[in-house]
């Protein structure tokens, strides 16, 4: 495979940015070898710099549902554009994408746009500070919600451990309102609610973790989590920043059937452009400034452009039986891997709510950090590069999800399961 022009250009960039990169897993650490620079992407398809094609599961870590430069979503686009993209005004196409969400995601009554993911889960964890006079954050175990300072925090063991910053630059005077428990322990959550929940402002967690792999909430923990928050008035935000309009039309509240006091949303909600949002309910939203006094606000927020490529995205996954079809590919997908690894003998645990998914390479189960840490990531490693050589794009890590598209065809699958088949031998 030739991979000269891609480093090349790696040399340039690691002369230029930090790491070469700008967001730090695209650099490829923690599998080895150098990141491939991609040059351009249709439908399920990406061609890295060399010309290389791949299949590709990264799907730019989520948003892009309907895969690469859909005719629809790139038409949209270029009508935008032309008629300017940005105003720092209010717009038409804000108020349609608002309307959408709030049609879609049950639990929201009013939305304020942001243009990232670490923007909505920030300005949320504002507004439940703001709201409640309270300072302490809860939030879980290998749960990633962008590079808040508040919530960028090194995963601790045990129970409610006060946290250590997970970067330099972090000051300990705010972690220190952070408290960290383990994903899907409704008994670590209930402790820290009854000692503390005076105190606290928020639980913020992943309704389906997506960040240390994919693991799907055990029966009963998000409800319990709901009931836990409302006794002791801590606002309960939902980050669906991953799973909002992927694993549901109405995301992962309306699979389980969860009403959050909050709900962040980002990728999908952008179609490829950066948004994102936080929403919930209109008491809650209703302080936020102007109409109240906490403050947050963005000179491209909801700016005509990202807002086209959102809603357009959107009505792409209202097609009859866009879901479905996803399902069903995913479903494929999934049982095919999990075949072959048996079939080699690698011990693997397989995890996948609708259109995301993990293999760890582990004998598992996997519920919470404790045991995703516990998997192989060296052959992980392995694994991602005998399938990149196979024109098998996943994630360059192993606690990270692999995502399929409506883009996917039925062709796509089974020719990725055969490189995985080959790629487990190999291990
Ligand atoms: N929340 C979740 C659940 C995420 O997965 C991510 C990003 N992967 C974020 C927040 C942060 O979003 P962004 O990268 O757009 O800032």
């Amino acid at each position: 495979m030739k991979t000269q022009r891609s480093a090349e250009l790696m040399d340039e960039a690691l002369r230029l940015i930090p790491g070469g990169v700008n967001s730090p897993v695209r650099a490829f650490q923690a599998v080895g070898g150098r990141p491939l620079f991609l040059a351009r992407g249709a439908g399920a398809h990406v061609w890295d710099v060399d010309g290389n094609r791949y299949i590709d599961y990264l799907g730019s870590w989520g948003p892009l549902i309907a895969g690469h430069a859909h005719a629809r979503v790139v038409q949209a686009l270029q009508e935008t554009t032309a008629q300017g993209t940005s105003f720092g005004a209010p717009c038409e196409l804000e108020v349609q994408l608002a309307r959408k969400v709030v049609e879609r995601v049950a639990s929201v009554e009013k939305v304020r746009m942001v243009n990232s993911g670490t923007e909505a889960t920030l300005s949320a964890i504002r507004l439940a500070r703001g709201a409640t006079g309270r300072d302490l954050v809860v939030k879980v175990q290998g749960c990633y919600h962008g590079h808040v300072d508040a919530l960028l925090i090194q995963a601790g063991s045990g129970m409610a451990t006060l946290a250590i910053p997970g970067s330099p630059g972090v000051p300990e005077s705010v972690v220190a309102q952070t408290l960290v428990v383990p994903f899907n322990s409704l008994d670590a959550m209930e402790q820290v609610l009854e000692a503390r929940g005076q105190e606290i402002a928020c639980v913020i967690l992943e309704p389906i973790a997506g960040n240390m792999g994919v693991i799907p909430p055990v029966d009963g923990y998000l409800a319990g989590v709901r009931e836990l928050t409302s006794q002791q008035g801590v606002v309960f935000i939902l980050d669906e920043v991953m799973t909002g309009f992927r694993v549901h039309a109405g995301g992962a509240q309306a699979l389980y059937g969860i009403d959050p006091d909050l709900t962040t949303l980002g990728k999908i909600l952008g179609g490829g452009l950066p948004v994102g949002a936080y929403g919930g309910k209109a008491a809650l939203m209703d302080q936020v400034a102007p109409q109240g006094p906490i403050y947050q606000a963005g000179t491209l927020s909801g700016n005509p452009l990202a807002m086209r490529a959102g809603l357009e995205t959107l009505a792409l996954t209202e097609e009859p039986g866009f879901y479905e079809g996803l399902e069903e590919r995913s479903a494929q997908l999934a049982r095919g891997l999990a075949a072959a690894a048996r079939e080699a003998g690698v011990p693997t645990y397989h995890t996948r709510v609708g259109a995301m998914m993990c293999t760890f390479f582990t004998d598992g189960p996997v519920v919470d950090w404790d045991g995703a840490a516990r998997c192989d990531t060296a052959r992980y490693a392995a694994w991602f590069r005998a399938l990149l050589k196979r024109g098998i794009y996943v994630a360059p890590s192993q606690f990270e999800a692999l995502f399929v598209s409506s883009a996917h065809t039925e062709a796509d699958i089974d020719a990725t399961i055969e490189a995985a088949a080959q790629a487990f031998q190999e291990n």
